[in-house]
């Protein structure tokens, strides 16, 4: 949950995560559906997925292990980097963590007090095994717990991005950027690089039964195995009701009256940049049909909280429920909750 997402925003998150799911076996044994819907408004869903792959994998080596003495929990850096989603750093932090063993970490915070420490002249990403290297040789072997936390702790608060406190630094004397007299010069940054920007026409479906309907997308890419409602991009010179209905026809094979905006909602993904132009729609013929998604579903208004959508798509039941006069729902609850990749605002 750490990952690209500040420990303040992931801590409602995590409690959520926790209460429900306390053990191995309690992920192991979870639908996917209720683990997206925990993880929903943290982005980057294929995480929540790989967890839970992950807790299935270790369960299943526990029960092939014959002595079935030891626990789950690997002890060297190849069984944690076998596990989906798990890189050098995660396994290195994990294994010093939880068991006290010597493994080095990388994370941003380290990687901003080495590139500090030694003035480093390229972006940390140019230069991984260097930084590797270097983690590597300052690690205390007889108190890798403790010089790792030592480590985060010292990025975290004393070593920050934007103010170091470098008077109450322990490494100040050694520290090259200190000596150079601009620690902020350091990282190195990459040159920053436009971001595209898509609109995208979305229909809020409604039929004559007061239902409304919504797909799930295929298992792929950053939001894969989630609900929305359906939409598509806007081609050039097209009017944005036009797309909706383009989309509808492509996507769903049905024939729909595109009516007044619900709403616009605009999201800045760490890729590129869209803007949600959200309208109602009224269905008119064609039953719809999945073309470019796993499932189509009618639901009623108040159902939609029972299924994960991206952070965008919660922002749309809002702003639906308060249309329709219902009460607020756990998905409006969860449009209101910080959402780290996907609500930051468009630059
Ligand atoms: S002296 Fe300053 S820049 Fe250098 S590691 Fe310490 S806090 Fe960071």
């Amino acid at each position: 949950m750490l990952q690209q997402t500040r420990l303040q925003v992931a801590l409602p998150y995590w409690q959520r995560w926790m209460a429900a799911l306390p053990a191995l076996e309690a992920l192991a044994a979870a639908r996917e559906h209720d683990v997206l819907l925990l993880w929903q408004g943290l982005g980057y869903y294929s995480r929540a997925r790989r967890l839970q792959q992950g807790a299935r994998q270790l369960q299943a080596l526990a029960e092939h292990n014959e002595a079935r003495t030891a626990d789950p929990w690997p002890r060297t850096l190849e069984g944690w980097l076998a596990l989906p989603g798990i890189g050098r750093s995660t396994a290195g932090s994990i294994l010093s963590s939880a068991f006290d063993l010597p493994f080095a970490i990388l994370d941003g915070n380290v990687k901003r007090v080495l590139a500090r420490l030694v003035a480093s002249p390229r972006p940390p990403a140019r230069e991984l095994k260097g930084f590797w290297q270097l983690s590597e040789s300052l690690l205390d072997p007889r108190r890798p717990r403790e010089f790792n936390q030592a480590l985060m702790d010292l990025g975290a608060t004393v070593c920050t991005p934007r103010n170091p406190s470098c008077g109450a630094c322990p490494w100040q004397r050694h520290c090259a950027a200190y000596a150079a007299g601009d620690p902020t010069a350091f990282p190195v940054k990459e040159a920053p690089r436009e971001l595209p920007y898509q609109v995208i026409g979305v229909g809020v479906v409604l039929n004559g039964a007061g239902e409304v309907l919504i797909d799930q997308r295929l298992n792929e890419g950053l939001l894969g195995g989630l609900w929305e409602f359906p939409g598509g991009k806007q081609e050039p010179g097209e009017a944005i009701e036009a797309t909706i209905a383009r989309e509808l026809r492509e996507e769903l094979a049905i024939e729909a009256g595109v009516g007044e905006q619900l709403i616009v909602v605009d999201h800045a993904y760490s890729h590129k940049r869209l803007r949600f132009m959200v309208h109602l729609c009224t269905w008119l013929s064609g039953e719809p049909r999945p073309l470019a998604a796993q499932q189509v579903r009618w639901v009623r208004p108040e159902q939609l909280g029972d299924f994960p959508f991206p952070a965008a798509n919660a922002r749309i039941i809002a702003a639906l429920h308060e249309r329709l006069g219902l009460e607020a729902s756990a998905a409006d609850a969860a449009a209101a909750l910080p959402h780290p990749e996907e609500s930051r605002p468009a630059a």
